[in-house]
């Protein structure tokens, strides 16, 4: 279907791998001007050489100054993806500093300043718009060893429903999606023990993971005027598990 992307400009971040780059491809597909932000180079040229007319922007979401210049100078935007995120696992009695202060800094801080720069910017230009934040069931459930991984996207689940509250007024609409266990580089790295996989997926009435393209419908949705009257929600792509 049509989903209007046609000529919108577009920004997805940690589009170099995994569900932000299919995103961005999805988004590119659909007649949107992309730009995709990540932090290894490599992949933003293969990127580029897979779906030309998308723009590469490498930046570390976890420096403020340099995001700052990077995502001021790109746009505006009238969609914006805050997909990157990173998953440091550790048993809450050995969680580091270093865990703690680079995925506060990734997962949440980087998606309340990039969120800030596109929507002050949209309100400038006077262009309605729509932010989605990639979340996880991880927001809403305990998980072994996900102390400081559930706390960032907990925070992020609060943050989007403020910025939803704030930004409605000026015709910015702000969501979640929250995917239960992906199988990326993300998924592969935590879940690949095929013990710790299948006691979640016991826990999963689909009685499977999801797929990167069950991730993307749910984004394109959320980011389509299809959704015009949805903001401050969160989308489960979760097969059921956080009603089970
Ligand atoms: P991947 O690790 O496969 O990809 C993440 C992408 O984000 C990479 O391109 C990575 O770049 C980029 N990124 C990470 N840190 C930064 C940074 N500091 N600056 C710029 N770019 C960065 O993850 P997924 O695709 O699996 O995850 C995407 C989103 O989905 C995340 O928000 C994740 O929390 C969420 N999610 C994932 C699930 C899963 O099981 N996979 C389940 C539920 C939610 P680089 O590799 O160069 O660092």
């Amino acid at each position: 279907p049509e989903l209007g992307f046609r000529g919108r400009r577009a920004l997805v971040t940690g589009a170099g791998k995994g569900i932000g780059r299919a995103v961005a491809v999805a988004l590119s597909k659909a007649g949107a001007r992309v730009t995709a932000l990540s932090r290894t180079a490599a992949d933003l040229d293969s990127l580029a050489r897979e779906c030309p007319g998308i723009e590469p922007l490498c930046v570390d979401l976890a420096d403020w100054d340099a995001t700052e210049a990077a995502v001021g100078a790109a746009g505006p935007f009238e969609l914006l993806v805050n997909n990157a995120a990173v998953a440091m696992l550790q048993p809450f009695l050995r969680v580091t500093r270093e865990a703690v202060e680079r995925s506060f800094d990734v997962n949440f801080r980087a998606v309340l300043h990039v969120s800030q720069i596109v929507a002050r910017q949209m309100i400038a230009q006077g262009l309605p718009g729509a932010i989605v934040n990639v979340s996880s069931q991880a927001s809403q459930r305990a998980l072994r060893d996900h102390a400081v991984y559930c706390s960032t996207k907990s925070a992020l689940d609060m943050l989007s429903k403020v910025m939803a509250m704030e930004l409605g007024p000026h015709k910015i609409r702000v969501n979640t999606v929250n995917p239960t266990v992906v199988m990326t580089d993300m998924g592969r790295i935590n879940w690949s023990d095929p013990q710790k996989s299948a006691a979640m997926i016991n826990r999963i009435p689909l009685g499977k993971f999801a797929e990167v393209d069950d991730v993307v419908n749910s984004i394109l949705f959320l980011l389509s005027d299809k959704s015009a009257m949805t903001t401050g929600s969160s989308l489960m792509v979760d097969g059921g598990f956080l009603v089970s």
